[in-house]
């Protein structure tokens, strides 16, 4: 989230910057595309469960939907600020365009923390969300989807609140349901899944086998705990996680030199990735206090968190093992952080290609909606695959082609697709 020093909206746009620089564009597309298209501010008024009243705010912010309808998640969380979901909803126009799905971008929050509110709570800020912005989204304009703190239970209230209010069914007006209720096999794998396929092909171009790596992750939510799953499938030993303790509001590094064991750790962490200090001490992990998980002698570096978690003043911790970091999280490097990681000759997914799986399965669960028949896991997950594995190559090929970074490349691609479309239509 963002805090006094740090503002990711900023970030965001300076990392356009540079991308508007390299693709020379002119000055009224930059200026279209340095701030969202759309901004919506409003409040929830809740009625709690002791009797009291609340009113919560929240946002809805569509970047750019030249490409598509606006698309992408909705957070909750105690320090959501209006800066953080305008660049979330920036990076969410890079990520569509980077993997090629036809969407825009677009991002919600809501300033509140689910760990301190019941479920019929939380059931009314997520119909309170909908009831303020039911113009100005559905399947055609604006795509919500689960984001930090956000789940498929969340999204089913949403939709059921959006269906009643228009007064039919619309499943593709809201990705991330649970399966059964128009949600898509693999979806709440996707993005951890995403990101791991991205090392699996970095790995690839340093010619390094997946079984002679090891890797430390930051955070212990959902995108981590499958990446680390599909990580394990591949070979690799995962010696350290974080996780964020939400009483103490810091977070815990957990290490165990033999490499984690990922069910173990399941098994004693609650729904919002929080890892129990007591019973990992018992089961012979290390507890290290938080930014430990950058510090270890590891070949990957995976974080997949929060923004702002590589930056200038930490990053030259990184150990000279570390070959690759794959950024599960939106933002987390700053462009401080940056410097150093090419500096230091380390191999950076960037986050809207990283994690760009779960929007490519959101668009596949779209697409099922549409047809009202639904794929198997495999073959899901063979079609992300696929998505994932063409975005990357093109990436990379840019990034050689042009000798920039894999950072700079996406961003190139991305923003040029953007802007043609922008264009096309005449907008600029
Ligand atoms: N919240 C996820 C992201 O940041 C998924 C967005 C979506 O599926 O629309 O990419």
């Amino acid at each position: 989230m963002t805090n006094k020093a740090y503002n990711p909206f900023l970030t965001a746009q300076k990392q356009f910057d540079k991308a508007a620089d390299l693709l020379e564009l002119d000055e009224a597309t930059r200026d279209f595309l340095r701030n969202p298209m759309r901004e919506f501010h409003f409040t929830i008024p809740v009625h709690m469960d002791d009797g009291t009243m609340k009113v919560f705010r929240a946002f809805r912010i569509q970047h750019n939907d030249a490409r598509g309808p606006a698309k992408g998640g909705i957070r909750f969380h105690p320090q959501e600020t209006v800066d953080t979901v305008k660049a979330l909803s920036m990076w969410m126009t890079w990520k569509t365009s980077v993997v090629d799905i036809p969407l825009g971008g677009g991002k919600g929050g809501v300033i509140c923390d689910p760990h301190h509110l019941s479920a019929f709570e939380q059931e009314q800020i997520c119909r309170g969300w909908i009831r303020q912005v039911v113009k100005n989204i559905g399947p055609f304009s604006d795509i919500p989807a689960p984001d930090v703190m956000t789940n498929p239970q969340h999204m089913l209230w949403m939709l059921d609140e959006y269906e009643t209010i228009t007064g039919a069914r619309y499943p593709g007006a809201i990705t991330g349901k649970p399966i059964g209720m128009g949600g898509s096999q693999g979806r709440t794998e996707a993005t951890g899944y995403g990101t791991i396929i991205t090392v699996r092909e970095a790995l690839k171009e340093l010619k390094i086998k997946p079984e002679k790596t090891t890797a430390s992750f930051q955070g212990f939510g959902n995108v981590s705990q499958y990446a680390i799953e599909l990580y394990h499938k591949m070979g690799g030993k995962t010696l350290c996680v974080s996780s964020w303790d939400n009483k103490e509001s810091k977070s815990y590094s957990f290490r165990k030199k033999a490499g984690i064991n990922l069910k173990e750790l399941q098994g004693i962490t609650d729904i919002f990735g929080g890892i129990d200090k007591i019973k990992a001490k018992e089961l012979g992990y290390e507890v290290l206090s938080g930014e430990a998980w950058i510090e270890q002698d590891v070949d990957i570096l995976v974080p997949a968190a929060l923004e702002n978690q590589i930056r200038g003043e930490n990053a030259d911790k990184i150990s000279k093992q570390v070959k690759i970091i794959s950024e599960g999280a939106n933002g987390p490097t700053t462009p401080e952080a940056d410097i150093i990681l090419n500096k230091k000759k380390i191999f950076v997914v960037p986050d809207f290609l990283a994690n760009a799986g779960g929007v490519v399965c959101s668009y596949f669960e779209q697409v099922q909606n549409n047809m009202n028949y639904y794929w198997a896991k495999d073959e899901v997950l063979a079609k992300l695959d696929l998505k994932m594995t063409t975005a990357f190559a093109a990436v990379s090929d840019f990034s050689k082609q042009h000798n920039i970074q894999m950072r700079d490349a996406a961003y190139v691609i991305s923003v040029n697709r953007v802007a043609q479309a922008c264009q096309s239509r005449g907008w600029v």
